[in-house]
């Protein structure tokens, strides 16, 4: 692995207002390659929010460090302004924040901040609508309201990838989406995964959606790192898993209870292609021994 870009060591974060506290991150240590894409999954309330606001300096550790691109985020006198530069991120319901009359205007906005030349900003805009399917010369006059949900949120995509960040962060993007909305949105982050190079983290409660985009996943439950790996290893822990109030996604499932009830079906088994393979040998075995 090249050398990671996002390290955390040892991260606590407590919440405090007045006299009650809330230790909502409890002894967190990961890496993230750079250019990878990591899940880190948990139900609402297990901290996942809060982990990724360190990655960009929103908010500062109790206890603990967090290495981006070798800044230590939480050392005084960080410039956070760059580091927001560096580490977008996409809010839930980000659409909520559009607010330009042009969807051009929009998407212009950050990277106007960044007080860059005009054709500097231009090549931006354009280049980050095209990557979300909304191509400016179609787009870019026309107002963000007149889009569809998925569309807007699209928008809003554009917005930070306009600012070129190493690292992109979201933060349940697809919630409150419909299904055709929710299957476009992963494929322009599959998009902006093959043509940016950028490290992608994903916020969600839903591990089969994110699945097949993750490199890594991280399952979090009530403030600790329960489990890491990649999806394959962590879909045969259905029962831990299912401890933290997640399901594997339906095949993982199905595969993982035919295997505790006495099928040897190896633990490499885990797309569906594999799983067809691997019937169809068993049941070439059955056959033949049953012939002899
Ligand atoms: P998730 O993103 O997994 O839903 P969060 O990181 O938002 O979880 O929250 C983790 C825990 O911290 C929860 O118990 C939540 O109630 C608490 N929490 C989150 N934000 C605050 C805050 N600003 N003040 C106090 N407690 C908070």
């Amino acid at each position: 692995m090249s050398e990671p870009i996002i390290i955390v060591q040892h991260l606590f974060h407590t919440y405090q207002s007045g006299t009650i506290s809330k230790d909502a991150l409890i002894d967190i240590n990961l890496e993230i390659a750079r250019g990878s894409c990591t899940a880190v999954i948990g139900v609402t309330g297990s901290g996942k929010s809060t982990l990724v606001q360190h990655f960009n300096g929103l908010l500062r550790p109790t206890k603990g460090t967090v290495l981006v691109d070798g800044i230590d985020v939480g050392a005084k006198g960080v410039d956070l302004r760059m580091m927001r530069q560096r580490v977008g991120m996409l809010f839930q319901f980000p659409e909520g924040q559009l607010f330009e009359r042009t969807i051009f205007a929009d998407v212009a906005f950050g990277p106007q901040r960044m007080k860059l030349g005009r054709h500097e900003v231009r090549a931006r805009v354009m280049a980050a609508l095209e990557t979300v399917g909304l191509p400016a010369h179609e787009y870019g006059g026309r107002s963000p309201f007149d889009l569809s949900g998925g569309q807007r949120r699209r928008v809003a995509l554009a917005g930070v990838l306009a600012m070129l960040p190493t690292v992109l962060i979201l933060d349940e993007p697809t919630v409150g989406l419909d299904a055709d909305g929710r299957a476009e949105f992963y494929t322009y982050l599959r998009r902006v995964q093959d043509m940016q190079g950028v490290t992608i983290i994903l916020v969600s409660h839903d591990m089969a959606e994110v699945a097949a985009l993750a490199d890594q996943l991280f399952v979090l439950h009530d403030g600790r790192m329960v489990l890491q790996g990649t999806p394959r290893s962590i879909f045969t822990e259905s029962e831990r898993l299912r401890q933290c109030g997640l399901v594997a996604p339906p095949l993982g499932e199905l595969l993982s209870v035919l295997r505790t009830r006495g099928l040897a079906i190896p633990p490499d088994v885990f797309t569906l292609d594999e799983a067809f393979l691997w019937l169809r040998d068993a049941l070439n075995v059955l056959h033949i021994s049953k012939k002899e």
